[in-house]
């Protein structure tokens, strides 16, 4: 069968009375209870006229109810749309014209679609249309069929949505069980939102498919996590996660040793909180890299060695190359744009063939937009966004290259390098950084960097700030930093 749910209704009614979700109140859920809300809000859409293909837009805080509407969704063949809470009205309007959705479920009546909110608080909200006892039929889909769309966070220009097929779910959900080892006895700490496919498929379907439960949290809380860390064996964060984490001078109360493994993605994690973790907790972070359009590309070893700064090993079944932009194979060592082709890789850009053809290559390899470097043995390091790429005086300046080096340094925390106008150089390379107590100058970080970097790698200018700005998946917003600092050098 084509569909992701007949896998996952088959997880389910394995796994029976066990428990699937443990929320902060102290309430449980079983995967029987599950089900049983499954069917129910599946009925409520089916009711609204949520035909198989058409797709759901869903604007609202995490919550239990929140992960039934989704496997509802898939189950009746429709396709699922998560929009970001932070969206605004404005950028709503952007998303319900594009995706065209059958029907949206948000925090408030939209006047231009039909709209039901999700709680049931009384007020006609779709758990308030949950009738007892009712029971769906599996639609059929096609491995290709659509499951969901996501949208990417759309740093420039438009977002666009990434179309991902019950195909693409099955089989990067499988190769995650397989490449984690998820065993029968995991527990997973969810904080993450439920928007992303962070949270909403790599998180909930390694745990779904093997019928384990999950630590509901509706969103990251130091004291919470904390709270809760005692009682799990499997954590998937965000560099954030961790770097808050330390920051608490009281964590952990306790060793963690029934702890297995702590996972990290979504933005780079830096080799200096990947040490003060293993000297915290003993616990070497798995760091993994991926994406709305792929979902997973590539990870650390589970057993192996995880080397920090770096993002592992394709997944099974996933070809990773490193290209020139015209797309000729570069040999091992040499930084290029990583292209990557599999199961896993979605089939276009929602109603936008001409992105579709500029990302995708006529051999079916994904260009990802990112840069990096494999060593002899396929291991892969990213060096940062082709679009955040410096080229000054001619010359290409890798961002990251640069911020390792500055991270180091014990009077910054952190840093963000970025490349502004310039007159002479076209672009000019500056430091943003977080120092950790008084501002860092720029002629310390000259100090530093003589003799192991290029002069026309080094900074021109450095800008102390009390912190990074980043997007709600602990991405630094480099396009923000760029607007911010532009007329740096304007006469
Ligand atoms: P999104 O589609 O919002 O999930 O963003 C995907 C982007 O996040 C990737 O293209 C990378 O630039 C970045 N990313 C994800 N994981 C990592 C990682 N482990 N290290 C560095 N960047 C990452």
């Amino acid at each position: 069968m084509g569909s992701f749910f007949v896998d996952l209704d088959s997880a389910f009614e394995q796994a029976g009375d066990a428990d699937c979700l443990r929320l902060s109140d102290g309430q449980v859920h079983s995967y029987r209870d599950l089900q049983t809300y499954v069917n129910g809000v599946a009925d409520v859409l089916l009711r609204h006229e949520v035909h198989p293909g058409d797709r759901v837009l869903v604007q609202v805080d995490k919550s239990a109810e929140n992960l039934w509407l989704y496997l509802a969704t898939l189950k009746i063949g429709a396709v699922y749309v998560p929009l970001n809470t932070a969206y605004t009205p404005a950028e709503l309007d952007y998303f319900i014209e594009d995706a065209e959705p059958a029907l949206y479920v948000g925090r408030e009546n939209h006047s231009k679609i039909r709209t039901l909110t999700l709680l049931g608080d009384g007020s006609g909200s779709l758990m308030d249309e949950v009738v007892a006892g009712a029971e769906v039929p599996i639609e059929h889909r096609e491995r290709d069929d659509l499951a969901a769309i996501v949208y990417t966070s759309g740093t420039t220009g438009r977002s666009k949505g990434a179309m991902l097929s019950h195909e693409n779910l099955r089989s990067n959900a499988l190769s995650l069980g397989e490449a984690w080892g998820w065993q029968a006895n995991d527990v997973l700490l969810h904080a993450l939102p439920i928007f992303h496919v962070h949270g909403l498929f790599i998180a909930t379907h390694c745990a779904l498919l093997s019928g384990t439960p999950m630590v509901w949290l509706p969103r990251f809380d130091a004291g919470e996590v904390q709270r809760h860390l005692q009682d799990c064996t499997v954590m998937m964060g965000v560099p954030t996660f961790y770097t808050r984490l330390l920051d608490d001078s009281s964590f952990p109360h306790q060793p963690l040793d029934k702890f297995r493994v702590f996972i990290c993605g979504s933005a780079p994690l830096t080799p200096q909180v990947f040490a003060a973790w293993e000297n915290r907790t003993g616990h070497r972070i798995l760091e993994r890299y991926g994406m709305s359009e792929t979902i997973i590309n590539t990870t650390n070893p589970l057993n192996g060695e995880r080397v920090a700064g770096t993002v592992g090993y394709a997944l099974p079944r996933l070809e990773v190359r490193i290209a020139s932009s015209e797309g000729e194979v570069l040999p091992r060592g040499e930084v290029g744009g990583i292209e990557v082709r599999g199961p896993n890789v979605f089939s276009g850009y929602w109603r936008n063939p001409q992105k579709t053809a500029e990302e995708i290559r006529a051999d079916g390899y994904f260009i990802t937009g990112d840069l990096g470097v494999q060593d002899e043995d396929g291991r892969v390091s990213i060096v940062g966004r082709s679009k955040d790429l410096v080229i000054s005086g001619g010359y290409n300046v890798y961002p990251k290259e640069v911020e390792k080096l500055l991270d180091s340094m014990p009077e910054i925390v952190e840093s963000a390098v970025i490349g502004v106008p310039h007159a002479d150089f076209g672009e000019a390379v500056v430091a943003v950084v977080v120092p950790k107590s008084d501002a860092v100058e720029l002629n310390a970080v000259e100090a530093t960097l003589q003799g192991q970097l290029a002069r026309f790698k080094q900074p021109k200018a450095i800008i102390n700030v009390p912190e990074l700005p980043r997007n709600t998946m602990g991405k630094v917003q480099k396009n923000v930093l760029r607007e911010l600092h532009s007329e740096l050098f304007a006469d």
